[in-house]
């Protein structure tokens, strides 16, 4: 079997048969990618821990025949010690699990959301920030390259630039004449904390007020449920 290299996140695993696992991977290079680890839930596994979620690795995959791969070799590039902490676990199950689904196809280049993912993980892992903002930027952005951006210049109706509302449909602002009743209001600092989330312009985001960081946070939970066609089923155990 030809085999190839590459830097891959775990996503998730699941167990297939007596010892072995099925592995989805986020690959740098070529997309999202789905392979079959064997052996790796016996005790003697040599790779088994490198392969669990949120670790980075460096891993050399055989092609299968059909839509599974073959892991030949792992090491470790960093092994996450997001289990320790419950809140930031349940952050970083939020991030793959979103990874998995905007990244729809397999084995199709997704560099954008490699790199994204990689920094996000790494964040958390780093305490950087806290895990809700992380998470709300890292929505924010994955969907916008998924090609869901939101936008927040001026009114999605009438284009006027006073605005005051957001529509989690669209991901746009309306004026007070164009809203209708999904709308919810936007004011001034909660649309700055939007942009600034997108952005990654974090000294802004730092300096919000929790209450505006909690408002906004609904937002974006509302709105990237929308696009993602269903919730993802980690959002109500991510403890914020
Ligand atoms: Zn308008």
């Amino acid at each position: 079997m030809p085999t190839y290299r590459d830097e891959a996140l775990v996503l998730r695993t699941h167990q297939l048969g007596e010892a072995d696992r099925i592995i989805t991977l986020l690959t740098r290079r070529f997309g999202k990618v789905r392979a079959v680890a064997r052996g790796v839930r016996r005790s003697s596994s040599k790779f088994g821990s490198r392969l669990e979620p949120f670790n980075h690795i460096d891993v050399q995959l055989a092609q299968g025949r059909g839509s599974l791969d073959v892991v030949a070799q792992v090491e470790a590039i960093r092994n996450s010690d997001l289990g320790a902490d419950y809140g930031r676990f349940t952050a970083a199950e939020v991030l793959v699990e979103a990874a998995d689904r905007l990244v729809a196809e397999e084995r199709s280049p997704a560099r954008q959301q490699f790199m994204l993912l990689a920094g996000a993980l790494w964040a958390l892992e780093k305490d950087y920030h806290a895990p809700a903002l992380i998470v709300d930027s890292y929505l924010l952005r994955s969907l916008a390259i998924a090609g869901y951006g939101v936008q927040l210049g001026e009114c999605a109706g009438c284009g006027q630039r006073e605005v005051g509302w957001f529509l989690p449909q669209t991901g746009s602002v309306c004026c007070a004449n164009c809203k209708d009743p999904s709308s919810v209001r936007l004011d001034e600092d909660s649309r700055r904390h939007l942009g600034a989330l997108l952005a990654g312009d974090w000294a802004t985001v730092e300096a919000s007020a929790r209450a505006v960081a909690r408002r906004v946070d609904g937002m974006v939970v509302d709105y990237s449920t929308w696009h993602l066609d269903r919730a993802l089923r980690s959002l109500p155990f991510f403890e914020r």
